[in-house]
C-alpha cells in the first residue's frame, strides 16, 4: 500500500532527517513510527502526505509514484491527526467534522448521516455534541472529533502524529482503544508516530523504530521484545519489568488453537475431546466446552502479567486459556507459550 524506498530527505539548512529509508506498509495495517526525539519520524509521516518531499528516492502508494498523484486528491485521500488539536475553533463539531465530505462535494443528505454514524462510533451522542464549538469539549472529546475528521471522507490512509501525548492517561487509553476498534472495523492504513513504547506495543501490528533518520529494527510487538536486533532496541524497549510482569497479549500468537465460532458449536461441528473456546460473530468471548460439555472458565484480561496466567492455569490445571481484549477474543495462550518466553527472555540474560 505505502512503500518507501531508499528515501533521503535533507532539509535546506543541511540537517539530514531521514537516511536511506525503505518500508512497506501493507494495506489495513497499524504501523507505528516510533525513535527519541528528532529521528525523523514526522519528516518521514510528511513525505507521505507531501508536506514534504523526498531529497531522493521513491514513495509509492497503491504501486503508483507519488509525485503522479494530484496532490489535493492525495492529501484528501488521507486523513491527519496532529498532537496539537487543531480543530476549526469556530465551527461546531459537525462543520468541523464536514470540512472535507464538502470540499469533495459529497451530498448533503449523505454528510449529515456520515456526522452521525463518526460521533456514535467514538462515542459521542451526536444530539448532546454536533453543535458544540471546540472550546465547549474537555481535551479527549476534541480529540475524539479530531480523530473522526481524519476519518470523515472516507480516505484509505490514516496518519497520525503524536495524536494522543497531549491527553491525561484515561483519555489516551480510551483513545488508544478507539483506534484499536475502529481499526478493526474500517480496516484503513494507519501510520502513527509516537515516542512512546507502551502505545507502540499496544496499539502497532508493526513497529518501525528509528534512530538518527535510520531504520533500527521493524518488526512486530513480539519480535521486537524477543528478539531486540542491537542494545538501542533493547534500551527503547526499556526497563521493562521482569518477563514475568510481560502482559499476557504481548506473547500471545494470535492463533485460532481451540477457538470454535458458535455455529460450530451449535451444529456439533468440533473434536469431542479437548478443551475449545467458543466465540460469536463479533469475535466476543461466549465461552468454553471442554469434551463436548459446556464448562466455565474465566478468560484471561490481555493485560494481565503472565505470572497471574500461569496462576490461573496451574490451579484449573489447564494446558491452556483463551484471552480477550475488552470481551473480544483474541487468542490463546498455553503453558508452553509461557515456557518458551521466558526462555527467551533468560537466554539473553537479562529482563525486558
Ligand atoms: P521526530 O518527529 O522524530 O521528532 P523530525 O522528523 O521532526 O523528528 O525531525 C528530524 C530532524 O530534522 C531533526 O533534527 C529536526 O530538527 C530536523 N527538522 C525537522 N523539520 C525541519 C525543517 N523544517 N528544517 C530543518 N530541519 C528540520
Amino acid at each position: 500500500m505505502i512503500h518507501f524506498v531508499n528515501v533521503d530527505k535533507v532539509y535546506p539548512d543541511g540537517t539530514k532527517a531521514v537516511k536511506n529509508f525503505s518500508l512497506d506498509i501493507e494495506e489495513g495495517k497499524l504501523v507505528t513510527l516510533i525513535g527519541p526525539s528528532g529521528c525523523g519520524k514526522s519528516t518521514t509521516m510528511k513525505m507521505i502526505n507531501r508536506l514534504t518531499e523526498p531529497t531522493s528516492g521513491v514513495l509509492y502508494i497503491n504501486d503508483r509514484n507519488i509525485e503522479e498523484y494530484n496532490i489535493h486528491e492525495l492529501r484528501w485521500n488521507i486523513g491527519y491527526v496532529l498532537q496539537e488539536i487543531a480543530l476549526f475553533p469556530h465551527m461546531t463539531v459537525e462543520e468541523n467534522i464536514a470540512v472535507v465530505p464538502e470540499m469533495k462535494k459529497w451530498k448533503k443528505k449523505y454528510i449529515e448521516k456520515r456526522i452521525n454514524e463518526l460521533m456514535e462510533m467514538v462515542g459521542l451522542d451526536p444530539k448532546t455534541y454536533r453543535k458544540r464549538l471546540p472550546q465547549e469539549l474537555s481535551g479527549g472529546e476534541q480529540q475524539r472529533v479530531g480523530v473522526i475528521r481524519a476519518l470523515a471522507a472516507d480516505p484509505d490512509i490514516i496518519l497520525m502524529d503524536e495524536p494522543f501525548s497531549a491527553l491525561d492517561p484515561i483519555a489516551r487509553e480510551r483513545l488508544q482503544h478507539d483506534i484499536q476498534t475502529l481499526q478493526k472495523e474500517i480496516r484503513k492504513t494507519i501510520v502513527f508516530v509516537t515516542h512512546d513504547m507502551d502505545e507502540a506495543l499496544a496499539l502497532g501490528d508493526k513497529i518501525c523504530l528509528m534512530k538518527d533518520g535510520r531504520i533500527v529494527q521493524v518488526g512486530t510487538p513480539q519480535q521486537l521484545m524477543l528478539h531486540p536486533e542491537n542494545q538501542f532496541v533493547k534500551d527503547f524497549i526499556g526497563a521493562r519489568q521482569s518477563p514475568w510482569e510481560t502482559a499476557v497479549d504481548i506473547i500471545l500468537s494470535r492463533s485460532s488453537r481451540h477457538i470454535i465460532s458458535q455455529q460450530q458449536y451449535k451444529n456439533g461441528m468440533f473434536p469431542k475431546h479437548g478443551l475449545y473456546f467458543i466465540k460469536d460473530k463479533e469475535h466476543r468471548w461466549v465461552g468454553a466446552v471442554q469434551d463436548g460439555i459446556r464448562t466455565k472458565i474465566a478468560p484471561l484480561e490481555n493485560y494481565l502479567p503472565l505470572h497471574e496466567a500461569v496462576e490461573r492455569m496451574e490451579e484449573g490445571k489447564y494446558s491452556a486459556l483463551p484471552v480477550v481484549k475488552n470481551g473480544i477474543l483474541i487468542g490463546v495462550l498455553s503453558y508452553k507459550d509461557v515456557v518458551t518466553y521466558l526462555k527467551s527472555t533468560d537466554k539473553r540474560g537479562d529482563a525486558l
